[in-house]
């Protein structure tokens, strides 16, 4: 038989039904036979003011507080989330460095990877070529850089960890142009009357040049003109 006591505290969350199936059944059975407990009940059950109730609320916090205490134990607690804390962190930092190796774009490709073919000048004044990477990674970006002189720099990039490729054409297999929106773009920073006058792709060993100003070049391909065609 439960104490009339451990009963009388249990009433509130019994009433709110927020005990467990096992407790209200428990509770029943001794109110079944306590016309003391059954009184008390009947009492809570039935309009109560608010000051009681403030009252009755502020049991039922320290009865859960004290459930939950004795559950975990202070230490345990704590334990518990220092541990939720560290693994999240963990977890946040892998993430990260997962995202961050394979997403961003910061290494240059070695230049013994690089082969640039079919170098020429399409119909419409274009200037073409082929650049292919002869590995059998993928190629997710190529940045453009120039300068003052008239340079103009392609420079191919590549995530840390490097993924394979999954497509048999892509940035790592393609013809490329130096055209008029390039050359708009060279203007626009360094002035109207500028050009590019070289174009170059920047690997981590050196610059390949691929075009100057002067050097006589072949129409295009077929190919080139088909690829490029706008
Ligand atoms: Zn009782």
């Amino acid at each position: 038989m439960l104490k009339c006591e451990v009963i009388k505290d249990l009433l509130p969350l019994y009433i709110d039904k927020v005990c467990s199936r096992e407790s209200a059944t428990l509770i029943e059975e001794h109110l079944a036979g306590c016309s003391s407990c059954r009184l008390e009940w009947e009492n809570l059950q039935s309009a109560i003011p608010l000051p009681l109730q403030t009252v009755d609320n502020n049991r039922r916090d320290g009865l859960v507080l004290k459930a939950i205490s004795s559950y975990w134990g202070r230490t345990k607690l704590k334990a518990f989330m220092k541990g939720a804390m560290l693994s999240s962190l963990t977890i946040g930092l892998l993430v990260l460095a997962y995202f961050g190796l394979t997403q961003w774009h910061i290494m240059k490709v070695p230049a013994d990877l690089v082969v640039i073919e079919d170098v020429g000048k399409m119909k419409d004044g274009r200037i073409a070529f082929h650049l292919r990477l002869t590995d059998d990674y993928d190629l997710n970006q190529i940045s453009y850089d120039m300068d003052e002189e008239g340079n103009f720099y392609m420079t191919p990039y590549r995530p840390i960890i490097k993924k394979k490729r999954v497509a048999p054409v892509g940035l790592f297999n393609m013809y490329q142009a130096l055209d008029s929106f390039l050359n708009e773009v060279y203007k626009s920073r360094f002035g109207a009357d500028t050009h590019i006058k070289a174009l170059y792709i920047v690997t981590r060993d050196e610059h390949i040049l691929v075009w100057q100003e002067g050097m006589s070049l072949p129409p295009a391909s077929l190919a080139a003109e088909e690829e490029l065609k706008r």
